[in-house]
């Protein structure tokens, strides 16, 4: 197994099943077989004949060998007796008291199996506005964020996952002002990400510097007007301070749902790739593109073929995932199976580019973006057609989309996730982001410090004849090569970290992905901290007409605990 030690560590630690004293019962090597055997296991019930035994074993391959790793409640509850395996859950907060808490208790189910949960608060009517059965005073979606959040806090996820939440308030909702800065105003909903779900009709008005209405859910009745330019430079400031709230647009999310018989999608996961309908579910898994490379006479190129082979084993194993998910709820379970969203997506694409010798914020590096995704979303419609010709297309084809086309087996296929965990485990940079840091100290004990190095700069400098720890101390200090004296050009040019690459670059590369991909695209751009919110508003208006279906910036410094700050392991 090319598992490193690092990862071993991340898996032992959280991953493996433990005894009632904590002690793990299962080794690395079994946790891959307990997950290979419970996913291919789904596979007799289309074909009693099945090999069940060599899907296994493709399945268990394709794991071992860091090719493909499934999101980690899959990792974490396969073939175990909880059995829940997505990653993205959307639950619906309708405007009554029994709906806000039983959203509560569902969102505590599913904090507990390791899942993330999104909500729209957009229905729950303003502050301020009547209660008719007390006569008292609504006191508005934000006061019921925080109460969300304190059962979050409280589940904290059985000690494996801290628990995560997307909140969404529609742009044209009474309370949208307090909503943008709340994250700014109270420590209380911090097991949130925020975004402002953004309207066609809004972003045309801030285009006109118009103003637009303001209509409570509840009454449907007009409450007053904003200056649409004056919302969007609130939400710019905002993001600028503390890069909350995320923008997400609204009107495109629907424009590409494949099912808009079902209802509207208002909301999406925690991290943003995976609009979802309430009660859906949708089970993630991420190729690792470092793994799909081969050896030319002078570098490497892509290994097509390989990949081609491994797009469509993954698409088997996250459709298999679903028929032997065990899902929280009655309503998830018939939700998810009616549509059966998968979200295949890549990690480790900036360590292909630095094998490759393409520099991230480059054309070729876009080029090199939309081919690789190109790949997976032609490959794994082919492959989920293929799984509808024997298995049915999922049961709400006949009134997708799709319809007029060949049966697809899944309403969505890919999904760029930001796979935090997985690509540590793969030992390769996360998602689609660049790398963060080429080189960085380790505290170990005593208090020394460790320098942990990027392996692909490491092996580069040693075949230049040129590394050195003082070198990596520079590197460290400097935060990137690109000031560091005794490093060629050549090597600075490729080797670009994600504060080198200017946000313009991030948005270009977000969007090369995103027009393959047909759920979304989890990125985030990277401002330096002498940004100015009119670069942060530039950004915004170029994720709108590059295609985008929203955008997360972050301008580093901003947030008093960062989770990756440069020259320090946390
Ligand atoms: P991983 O690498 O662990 O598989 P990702 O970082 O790719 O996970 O995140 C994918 C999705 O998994 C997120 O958008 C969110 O829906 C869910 N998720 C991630 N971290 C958590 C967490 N701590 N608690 C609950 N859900 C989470």
């Amino acid at each position: 197994m090319p598992i490193s030690e690092n990862a071993r560590a991340v898996l032992e630690r959280r991953y493996l099943i433990r005894d009632e004293h904590g002690e793990a019962v299962e080794t690395v090597d079994e946790l891959f077989h307990r997950v290979a055997d419970a996913v291919a296991a789904a596979d007799v019930r289309f074909d009693p004949q099945a090999d069940v035994a060599d899907t296994a074993r493709s399945f268990y391959r394709m794991m071992t060998e860091l090719d493909f790793l499934p999101n980690s409640p899959t990792l974490m509850n396969a073939g175990r007796p909880l059995g829940q395996l997505s990653a993205c859950f959307v639950l619906p907060v309708a405007d009554s008291m029994e709906d806000i808490f039983d959203a509560i208790k569902n969102a505590a189910l599913i904090h507990k199996s390791g899942g993330g949960t999104g909500f729209s608060f957009s229905r729950l009517r303003a502050k301020g506005s009547t209660v008719n059965s007390t006569g008292g005073v609504a006191s508005g979606p934000i006061s019921f964020m925080k109460v969300f959040n304190a059962a979050t806090e409280a589940v904290k996820q059985g000690g494996t996952r801290r628990g995560a939440n997307m909140g969404i308030l529609r742009v044209d909702h009474p309370d949208i002002l307090e909503f943008i800065t709340c994250k700014n105003d109270t420590k209380e909903i911090t097991n949130f990400n925020i975004s402002v779900g953004l309207t066609e009709s809004f972003m045309e008005a801030v285009e006109s510097d118009g103003s637009y209405e303001l209509v409570d859910p509840a009454s449907r009745r007009v409450t007053g007007r904003l200056n649409a330019r004056e919302v969007f430079e609130a939400i710019v400031r905002s993001a600028w301070q503390t890069g909350e709230p995320g923008i997400l647009f609204l009107d495109r999310l629907n424009k590409d749902n494949p099912c808009p018989g079902q209802g509207e999608i208002e909301s999406t996961n925690p991290c943003g790739e995976q609009p979802l309908l309430p009660y859906e579910a949708c089970n993630l898994g991420s190729i690792n593109l470092v793994r799909h490379l081969r050896r030319t006479g002078t570098g490497y190129a892509l290994d097509r073929a390989k990949l081609e082979q491994t797009i469509r084993t993954a698409v088997h194993f996250l459709d298999n995932v679903i028929e032997v998910n065990q899902y929280p709820l009655p309503e998830i379970d018939a939700m998810t199976k009616k549509t059966r969203k998968i979200g295949l997506g890549v990690m480790g694409f900036a360590d292909m580019l630095l094998y490759l010798g393409i520099p991230y914020d480059s054309d070729e590096g876009v080029a090199m973006a939309s081919q690789v995704m190109e790949l997976v979303q032609t490959i794994g419609h082919q492959e989920s057609q293929r799984l509808a010709q024997v298995r049915g297309p999922f049961p709400l084809f006949a009134e997708s989309v799709y319809r007029d086309g060949a049966p697809l087996r899944n309403a969505t296929v890919t999904t760029i996730a930001p796979t935090g965990t997985l690509s540590i485990i793969a030992g390769v940079s996360s998602g689609v982001e660049p790398v963060f840091a080429y080189a960085y100290y380790r505290n170990v004990m005593d208090n020394t410090h460790l320098i942990e190095t990027n392996q692909i700069l490491r092996d580069k400098l040693t075949e230049l004849g040129l590394y050195s720890d003082e070198l990596m101390r520079q590197i460290i200090e400097h935060g990137s090569l690109a000031h560091v004296e005794g490093i060629p050009e050549a090597v600075k040019r490729v080797f670009v970290c994600a504060h080198d690459v200017s946000p313009i670059w991030h948005v270009k590369m977000q969007a090369a992905f995103q027009q393959f991909t047909d759920n979304a695209v989890s990125k985030t751009v990277n401002f330096p901290n002498s940004a100015t919110q009119e670069e942060v508003a530039e950004v915004y208006r170029l994720a709108y007409e590059l295609g985008c279906k929203g955008t997360t910036i972050y301008r580093d410094g901003s947030r008093d605990e960062q989770v990756l700050n440069i020259g320090v392991d946390k």
